[in-house]
This record gives C-alpha cells, sequence and structure tokens, in this order.
C-alpha cells in the first residue's frame, strides 16, 4: 500500500469502527496483490498528472488552443504557476459533473500535451507501471489516434505507443498489455473508416506486430447513433478483432439506453459492453422526474422499463456479453448520483459476466483496487464473489472474445 492508498481508505472508511476499518485495509492489500485485468482504460484518461505538468512545461512550442477552448485559459496559468496540487484538484473530476461531454473536455489536456512521440511513449509506459504497481497483468489500453494526429500521424502515434508497451513489458515481469482502437461516435462514416484501414495497415507491420487485437465504439453517446458504425465492425469482426462498445452509459431516455446495447450486441456484435448502465438502472427511482425529451415518467413506464431490463439483462447473459463496470466514472459523468445508485447488485444477481475497471485513472482520481474494494463496500460482497469478479475479466480478453466470422468469408 503507499500513501495515495492509505488516503483513499481514510475517506471510505470515514464512519467505521476500528475493527472495521482494519478489516477494509486487509481487503485492500489483498486485492492489489491479486493479479488483476483492467480491460477499461483510456490512455488519454489515464495519465498521470504530474507527467502532463511536466510536458506542459518542456515541450516548446505547445498549441494550447483545444486546451483553452475545453477549459478556459485558467488551467494552463496554473500549470505555469507550478503548483501540482492546485493543478490536480482543478484537473480531477471528484464531484458530478453535468454530463459526459463535460467530463469529456478533460481531454483537452493530454491531447495538447501529447506532441510528440517522446511525450506518447512515456505515457503509455506511465499507465502500465501504474496499473502493474497495484497487480494488473493483463491490461488492454484504449486509444483514440485522432486525436492527436494533426501532429504525430497515426502511424508515428501507434509506433510510438507499441514501443511504450514493449518498453513496458520488458521492465515489468508478467506484464502483458494490448491495444484497442476507440472510433468515436461523433466522426462521420468515412473518417472512422478511414481511421481503421489505417491503423489495421500498420498493425500489420512488424513494429506493431499485431498489437492492436480490438475494436471499441466510444464517445458521446448523446445525439449519435452507432448505426453508422455497423460497417467498420463488420471488417473487424472479419479481421478476427475483439469487439467492445460503449453503450448504455448516457442517454436522453432509459429506454433508448436500453436500445442502444440492444443494437451493440445485434449490429455491432460487441462481446463486451462499456458501462451499460441502462440494463440495470432502477427505473422506480426516476418516477416523477422528466427524461431529457421533457417525457414524464410514470408508474406504468418504470414497470415497462423493467421489464425490457430483464429481457435484455437475460440476452447479456445467455450471449455471454461483458459488462465492464466503471463506477466512478458513472458519478463524474453525472449518469448517477451516487455510487450507491450503480446496478452492479442487479448485475451480479442475474449472473452477468462482469469486470469492474477504471475508465480514466486520471479524471476520476482512481486505481482499479480502489474501484473493486469501493464496490466491495457498497454492496458487502463476500470474499467468493470478489474473487470471482476479479478472476471473470481474464476470460474475456479481446482475444478470447474476437469470434470467427459465422459467414465463413
Ligand atoms: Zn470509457
Amino acid at each position: 500500500m503507499d500513501t495515495s492508498d492509505r488516503i483513499f481508505l481514510k475517506k471510505l472508511c470515514r464512519e467505521d469502527t476500528r475493527e472495521a476499518r482494519a478489516r477494509w485495509e486487509h481487503l485492500l492489500e489483498s486485492v492489489i496483490a491479486s493479479p488483476k485485468a483492467e480491460l477499461h482504460c483510456h490512455l488519454a484518461g489515464s495519465m498521470r498528472p504530474e507527467t502532463m505538468k511536466e510536458l506542459a512545461e518542456t515541450i516548446p512550442g505547445l498549441d494550447w488552443s483545444y486546451c483553452n477552448e475545453g477549459f478556459g485559459f485558467e488551467v494552463f496559468q496554473k500549470i505555469s504557476e507550478g503548483d501540482i496540487e492546485k493543478v490536480k484538484r482543478y484537473l480531477e473530476y471528484r464531484k458530478p459533473r453535468g454530463s459526459l461531454a463535460d467530463y469529456m473536455i478533460a481531454y483537452a489536456l493530454p491531447k495538447t500535451v501529447m506532441a510528440n512521440e517522446d511525450a506518447i511513449r512515456r505515457v503509455v509506459f506511465e499507465v502500465c507501471e501504474d496499473n502493474y504497481r497495484e497487480g494488473v497483468r493483463y491490461l488492454e489500453i484504449r486509444f483514440n489516434p485522432k486525436m492527436i494526429s494533426e501532429r504525430v500521424g497515426i502511424r508515428d502515434y501507434i509506433k510510438a505507443v507499441v514501443e511504450g508497451l514493449d518498453m513496458a513489458e520488458e521492465r515489468f515481469q508478467g506484464l502483458r498489455a494490448v491495444l484497442l482502437l476507440s472510433l468515436v461516435k461523433d466522426y462521420d462514416a468515412k473518417t472512422v473508416e478511414m481511421i481503421f484501414d489505417e491503423v489495421m495497415e500498420v498493425n500489420g507491420t512488424p513494429e506493431v506486430g499485431g498489437r492492436v487485437k480490438g475494436v471499441d465504439s466510444a464517445g458521446n453517446e448523446i445525439g449519435f447513433s452507432i448505426t453508422s458504425q455497423a460497417g467498420v465492425f463488420e471488417k473487424a469482426r472479419k479481421a478476427g478483432l475483439g469487439i467492445v462498445c460503449h453503450a448504455g452509459e448516457a442517454f436522453r431516455s432509459l429506454e433508448e439506453g436500453i436500445s442502444v446495447i440492444q443494437e451493440a450486441i445485434g449490429l455491432l456484435g460487441a462481446k463486451r459492453i462499456g458501462h451499460g448502465l441502462a440494463a440495470g438502472i432502477d427505473a422506480r427511482r426516476l418516477i416523477g422526474k422528466d427524461d431529457l425529451y421533457g417525457k414524464r415518467y410514470d408508474e406504468k413506464r418504470a414497470e415497462e422499463i423493467t421489464e425490457r431490463q430483464k429481457r435484455l439483462r437475460k440476452r447479456l447473459r445467455e450471449e455471454d456479453v461483458l459488462i465492464e463496470v466503471c463506477p466512478s466514472s458513472n458519478v463524474h459523468t453525472g449518469n448517477l448520483a451516487s455510487i450507491s445508485e450503480h446496478p452492479l447488485g442487479t448485475f451480479i444477481a442475474d449472473g452477468i459476466p462482469l469486470a469492474i475497471c477504471t475508465d480514466n485513472r486520471w479524471i476520476s482520481h482512481t486505481k482499479l483496487s480502489w474501484e473493486i474494494v469501493r464496490m466491495a463496500k457498497c454492496l458487502d460482497l463476500d470474499f467468493q464473489t470478489l474473487d470471482r469478479i476479479i478472476a471473470a475479466p481474464f476470460r474475456y480478453t479481446l482475444e478470447k472474445i474476437a469470434r470467427p466470422n459465422k459467414s465463413g468469408d
């Protein structure tokens, strides 16, 4: 355990007796010691604030326009003032914000400072190191090469990422790290296809060696459909890649969130769903509230939603589709009012395959072990359940979920 683990425990066990606190400390130690698989980790959202500050100070001629647009000029001033604690407080989303779109503004800073190949290699290596130090032995890093491709270019970006992975695997014995390409929902179909094709071409080169093992649909769900990505995901399936989709994370209405998860499975062929909140959020809690269309949830509507959710969860279980659960992130994006509203307990009760994940270590100021212990405490999970939850993600790695193309071509 390090200092940050102790601070986490202190906050988590604020109201506990000394005995209870000792029990949770023991549990955290054993979770850190257990080999873990992290399936949902965005590269840019997981970089260290200290590194951001250093890169911001040392890379000459950074283009701050995107960052200032997102954050306002203030963030640059705070970085140049040099008070890392201030910078960290500013950057980390410890309190719920308005929406997923607000949360994603935080990517403006990594986009600004990951300005050359050295910076990219360093960030990748450090994300691997941070994961390894808390017991992660299988790590999937998601990346969106378009985010910084204006300066580095997709090819050089991926090569630098892979060099960072190689350096980490060489240094940290027993770590395996692979890549997952995130295709953003708000890009048009042509751009998405162009990115996919270019990444696949680079993926086939000896330097990259097929390190990209899967494709993910990411970005803002509200106002964007995944149907335009069907073609590129079919290509990805034929190429033998694992299919993953952020779905049911943020939605205008709970019914819409449920439909997106169904589309992700049926249309894109997703074998893992990122977040999947809509499959389990308690609809009765919404009675008397309006959805984003201004339509009220009443008792009858809540009942209908609950039935649809049950059918969806049955499908998830029967088709062996895993949900990547990211509890802190869901609170920080404003999609849950608190951790206690997370439907993880319902998912466990229904026997759905699960992985607890971080999403964005830096933005949510978290670690995988913290997310696991936080949920264990929230739901009072027993050791056997916890052991099962920690072991399950190893059976749903990108290579394992990649299905051979059924049509045979
Ligand atoms: Zn995510």
